[in-house]
Order: C-alpha cells, then structure tokens, then sequence
C-alpha cells in the first residue's frame, strides 16, 4: 500500500516474445531499453495506479528500422490506453475540470483524451 503521497507502483515483466518489425515483418532484436512509468488505472482511496516495466527499442535485423515496442499497450507520454478510456468514461455527463481536478491531472490533457476518444 502507498503511503504518504507516494504513488501506487506496480512493476510489470514481460514474458519473453519474438518482435517482428512492423514495416517488413523480419526479426529484430533489442537496441535500447528504458525503464519508465505509466499511469494504468485509477482505485478509490488509492489514487492512480501506475505500472513500471522496460520499454524497448527494437531494430530490425533486416531492414534496419528502429521504434518503440509497447506491447500493445496504447503507450502515448506517461499513460496507457486503458487509463486514457477510464478518464475519458468519468467526463460522460460532467464538467471536464471536475474530472480533470479530481484526477489530478492538466485541463487540457483531459480535454484532448475526451475528444480523441469519445466519438468512438
Ligand atoms: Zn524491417
């Protein structure tokens, strides 16, 4: 359990799996890794639930081409795809500064998720 402000983080492990190049579907093989942070969910009296794993950059063996995996996570700056729609759910019928101050998060970033996602 958090405590004292200090955020709920979940770390993650990926099972080892064969990435295929998304231009020309050959091997590739990890150039670079970073550990970083997303926010992944949201729990009364917790607070947002972040997930901590690697993040690759892969190159293809093939072609040269180098990106991001993200597991299909959704990955955009600091929050997953799943996190983003759960926001997104929460402005249905009210105030986008009312969501975006109980989240605690930027006005404008809420504003943006909402009319990327809602239509949909
Ligand atoms: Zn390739």
């Amino acid at each position: 359990m958090p405590s004292d402000g200090e955020p709920a983080v979940f770390p993650v492990q990926a099972a080892p799996q064969c990435i295929l190049c998304p231009i020309c579907f050959g091997k590739t093989y990890r150039h670079d890794k970073t550990l970083r942070r997303f926010r992944h969910s949201y729990a009364w009296h917790i607070g947002t639930l972040w997930i901590e794993l690697e993040v690759r950059r892969q190159r293809c063996k093939n072609c040269n081409y180098t990106f991001t995996y993200d597991y299909d996570l959704g990955l955009v700056r600091s929050s997953t795809l799943a996190y983003r729609l759960q926001i997104v759910d929460h402005c249905h019928g009210r105030a986008i500064s009312d969501v975006a101050r109980e989240f605690g998060l930027p006005y404008t970033t809420v504003e943006r998720w909402f009319y990327t996602y809602a239509p949909k």
